[in-house]
């Protein structure tokens, strides 16, 4: 209760008029960041400085190493700062890798004859995890976006038209976020690769999985019309 006595007295507030909720919200900010030592302060900042992390949650994980072993921190923060440090990207296809090719493009059991095509290297991990696709990534690095300033010089583009002029390159599969810019960028990959003897496919667009149709927007419904697919019955044994 002192402390939001000593909030209202501050003469900037008294001028917004904040209500009572945020004002205590507030005040428990400023308690918050007044009363930690200064070293605590420093390591709630370098948590709440990661996407996603509010400030009580980095008090949390701050506090949380104290209750650890000197050493586990220590490996903890030795390992982000070899990640940060020595993480590259494979020369092949551009997803994080520590060696020049990354374990994807350096698995013998990888179908050659298929590059997948997307946007970042959470993508990949995103399609790895449906253990659905047995191929090779290319990791574009974003799509263009002439608006935020990025035209296809800087992105991978170039090393993927030299991937798919290879012998073995039979499909590319493009895996890209269903946008106006994704659109474009399949479009400008395509035009570019016309030439090529590759099939050029786009993943599926449509309803989603336990999606109902009613709620599905009409362009989304109507991809899913065109871009049907036989049904395959499967006989009971
Ligand atoms: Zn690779």
């Amino acid at each position: 209760m002192q402390l939001f006595e000593d909030w209202k007295a501050r003469p900037v507030l008294k001028e917004s008029q904040p209500t009572d909720k945020a004002i205590s919200k507030k005040a428990g900010y400023f308690c918050l960041m007044n009363h930690l030592p200064q070293l605590l302060r420093e390591a709630v900042d370098a948590f709440a400085g990661l996407p996603g992390i509010g400030r009580k949650t980095a008090l949390r994980l701050a506090l949380h190493l104290l209750r650890q072993e000197e050493d586990q921190v220590r490996r903890f923060s030795e390992a982000v700062h070899r990640f940060r440090r020595d993480i590259r990207t494979c020369s092949s296809c551009h997803n994080l890798s520590d060696t020049p090719l990354c374990p994807i493009c350096a698995d013998p059991s990888r179908m050659r004859s298929s590059i997948c095509v997307v946007e970042s290297v959470r993508d990949v991990m995103a399609i790895e995890d449906t253990h659905q696709y047995r191929g090779l990534y290319h990791v574009l690095g974003g799509v263009i976006n002439p608006l935020d300033g990025i035209g296809p010089e800087q992105l991978h583009i170039e090393s993927l038209i030299e991937r798919v002029r290879q012998d073995t390159v039979e499909e590319v599969i493009m895996a890209i976020s269903p946008t106006i810019e994704g659109e474009t960028t399949i479009y400008y990959l395509s035009r570019l690769m016309r030439e090529a003897p590759v099939r050029i496919s786009t993943i599926a667009r449509g309803v989603a999985f336990g999606g109902e149709l009613e709620y599905a927007d009409e362009i989304t419904l109507g991809r899913s019309i065109m871009g049907r697919i036989p049904y395959a019955l499967k006989e009971d044994n």
